[in-house]
């Protein structure tokens, strides 16, 4: 992978953008109000590398996979993103709608 594996910033800035399409929010708000609304093409294959890694993560001692630097830390901001979401979101037991907490399903599910 090229330079963008070392883009820690903007990988931890882009991340957050791969939940927004479940919420149905307008994704890309982050905390600091200026992550990119889109994840930067330079980026998206890079991303779409550490999404397929932590999916095999468990796998990969068994395959002998090592990790390098680069990997390690995009999975660990990979991994805090998802954490980070799933604090702030909760899903609708009966329709299944992804909302963001506090707050209650936004089809009015239960009340
Ligand atoms: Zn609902």
């Amino acid at each position: 992978m090229g330079l963008a594996s070392r883009e820690f910033q903007q990988i931890e800035e882009a991340l957050p953008l791969l939940f927004g399409d479940a919420t149905g929010l307008p994704p890309g708000r982050g905390r600091n109000g200026n992550a990119p609304q889109r994840i930067p093409d330079g980026l998206a294959p890079w991303i779409e590398h550490l999404l397929a890694l932590d999916e095999m993560a468990d796998l990969l001692p068994a395959a002998g996979v090592t990790l390098t630097y680069e990997e390690l830390r995009g999975l660990a901001l990979l991994r805090r993103a998802k954490r980070q979401f799933a604090d702030e979101h909760a899903r609708c037991l009966e329709c299944r709608t992804v909302y963001r907490l506090p707050g209650r399903c936004p089809r009015g599910c239960g009340q």
